[in-house]
């Protein structure tokens, strides 16, 4: 049976078999490798706690971001990225996207300028930063990437 539950960071690294599902019920399977993840999930409230933080109050223990980096047998990528929220009547909202190679994956992560530039948020950045420790793929189109963020 495939795990339906997102890994934890400390399984990064590790193959395993996961049935994913995105916010519209859309599956992915996968049976391959979790390379990385980032989060920015933070262990305290910028509140006091409780009640959870309102909403469009920022609290990075109520609210935050995940994005997962897998890579099935065939090579291809799975970028899953994850709003998760642990306030009461809400939910966790996930995206998936397939990437055929690792510069589709850096790209599908990166925020581009107008001047072509690539810049990447903290949590893009520890994805792809786990990730490169597994991939080299992932780890050369990285690198490439952020020396064309330097001006
Ligand atoms: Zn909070």
């Amino acid at each position: 049976m495939p795990d339906t539950a997102l890994p934890p960071f400390t399984e990064a690294g590790q193959a395993g078999h996961w049935e994913l599902t995105d916010r519209y019920g859309t599956k992915a399977v996968l049976a391959g490798d979790f390379l990385g993840l980032g989060s920015s999930h933070r262990p305290f409230h910028k509140h006091p706690f409780p009640p959870h933080a309102a909403k469009g109050q920022h609290c990075s223990t109520c609210r935050w971001m995940e994005i997962r980096i897998f890579q099935d047998r065939d090579g291809r990528y799975l970028v899953v990225q994850t709003g998760r929220s642990v306030v009461p009547q809400e939910s966790d909202i996930t995206t998936l996207g397939w990437a055929p190679d690792g510069p589709a994956v850096v790209s599908a992560l990166a925020t581009w300028s107008e001047s072509g530039r690539a810049s990447f948020t903290f949590v893009a950045r520890r994805a792809l930063e786990t990730a490169s420790e597994y991939d080299g793929k992932i780890n050369a189109a990285y690198r490439a990437a952020l020396q064309r963020v330097v001006t």
